[in-house]
C-alpha cells in the first residue's frame, strides 16, 4: 500500500520547472510517507560546555532516495548509522554533492525552533538543481526534518549557548564512473548538538588573511550554490592564514580586490566613513543566477544597507 500511495503522488504532484537541458519529470517525496524505524540504543547526550562543531551526532537520521526507474522513495527515519555506497558513486568522484547548514534552538519557553529553514530549503532547491541532482517539494523536505528534530528533541541543548546543528547532504550514488547526470541520489539529513563555531568566541575579534592570489567564487562559476566542492579547496587557504597568524580568510574578488565572504560565511562591515557618516556594508547575496546572467558569483562588491 506504501508503495502504490508513492507511486501515484509522484503522478498527481505538479511538475516542477525544468532548466540545464533537463526533460525530467520532477515529483517528490512526501512527508505524509515517513517511515519511523526508532532507536532502541540512544547515547547519552554531552554536556553543553564542551561541545565543539560537527563532532557529535544524534540517535537518528533522515534517509530519502531516489533512482531515475523508480522516483523517490518513501523518506526514513531511522538509527544514525553508516552508509554503505558503491565505490564508483559519483559524489565521490565527481563531487555530485551539496549540503545546507541550519540550526533548531530551544528557547527560555523551552520551545524548540528553526531559524527561517524555508530559505535553507530554498538554497538547497537551487544547489540540486545545478549539480543535476532530482528536485523535490521544499516544504515536504521541511516537514521531514521537522519530524527528525522531533524524534531527536533531547539532542536539542539545554543551553543559551548551544544549539543543534542539521546538516542536510544529496549526493549522487549512481554506480557509474561516467561524467553525466547522476541516475540514482541519496539526500540524507544528520543532526547534532553544537557550541559556537569559532573556539576563539563569538565577540573576541579575528584576523584575517587578505591575499588577492586565492579566489573563492568567480563570475560564471558556482560559488552561490552549496557544493561541497567549494568549501574543499579553502581548507588549504585556512591554513595558509593561520601560518600568517592570522584566524580567517577574507575572500577578495577581482581587479578591484572585492571583499566577498570572510572564511565560510557572509559578511557585514560596521565603519565611520570619510564623511564622518556611520555605515552598515554587506557584499550583496549571488543566488539570483542564471545562466548568462552576471550575477554568478557567491558575493559581489560591497553594498550600502542604509
Ligand atoms: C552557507 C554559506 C554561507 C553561510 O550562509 P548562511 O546563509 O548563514 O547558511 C555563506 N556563504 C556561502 C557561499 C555559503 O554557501
Amino acid at each position: 500500500m506504501a508503495a502504490l500511495r508513492t507511486a501515484l503522488h509522484g503522478r498527481l504532484l505538479q511538475t516542477l520547472p525544468f532548466s540545464f537541458g533537463s526533460l525530467r519529470l520532477a515529483s517528490s517525496f512526501k512527508a505524509a510517507d515517513l517511515v519511523i524505524e526508532r532507536n532502541a540504543a540512544c547515547k547519552q547526550k554531552p554536556d553543553p560546555s564542551t561541545l565543539v562543531f560537527g563532532k557529535q551526532f544524534s540517535d537518528h537520521m533522515l534517509t530519502i532516495n531516489w533512482s531515475e526507474k523508480d522516483g523517490w522513495q518513501a523518506p526514513q527515519i531511522k538509527p544514525f548509522q553508516n552508509l554503505s555506497l558503491h565505490p564508483a558513486s559519483s559524489a565521490l568522484h565527481y563531487s555530485i554533492e551539496l549540503f545546507e547548514g541550519m540550526k533548531a534552538f530551544r528557547g527560555v519557553d523551552n520551545h524548540v525552533r528553526l531559524f527561517r529553514p524555508m530559505l535553507n530549503m530554498e538554497r538547497m532547491h537551487r544547489s540540486a538543481e545545478r549539480s543535476c541532482l532530482p528536485l523535490f517539494d521544499k516544504g515536504e523536505l521541511l516537514e521531514c526534518i521537522k519530524k527528525l528534530v522531533e524524534v531527536d528533541q533531547e539532542w536539542v541543548p539545554f543551553s543559551q549557548d548551544a544549539s543543534l546543528y542539521i546538516r542536510p547532504t544529496f549526493i549522487g550514488i549512481e554506480p557509474s564512473l561516467g561524467v553525466s547526470r547522476p541516475g540514482e541520489a541519496m539526500l540524507f539529513v544528520i543532526v547534532g548538538p553544537v557550541g559556537p563555531y569559532f573556539t576563539t568566541g563569538s565577540f573576541n575579534p579575528v584576523s584575517l588573511l587578505a591575499d588577492p592570489s586565492f579566489v573563492r567564487a568567480w563570475q560564471g562559476g558556482v560559488g552561490a550554490y552549496k557544493m561541497g566542492g567549494n568549501y574543499g579547496p579553502t581548507i588549504a587557504v585556512q591554513s595558509e592564514a593561520v601560518k600568517r597568524g592570522c584566524q580567517q580568510v577574507l575572500w577578495l574578488y577581482g581587479e578591484q580586490e572585492e571583499i566577498t565572504e570572510v572564511g565560510t560565511m557572509n559578511l557585514f562591515i560596521y565603519w565611520t566613513n570619510e564623511n564622518g557618516e556611520k555605515e552598515l556594508f554587506t557584499p550583496p547575496s549571488g543566488w539570483h543566477h542564471s545562466p548568462g546572467s552576471d550575477q554568478t558569483v557567491a558575493a559581489g562588491p560591497v553594498q550600502k544597507l542604509g
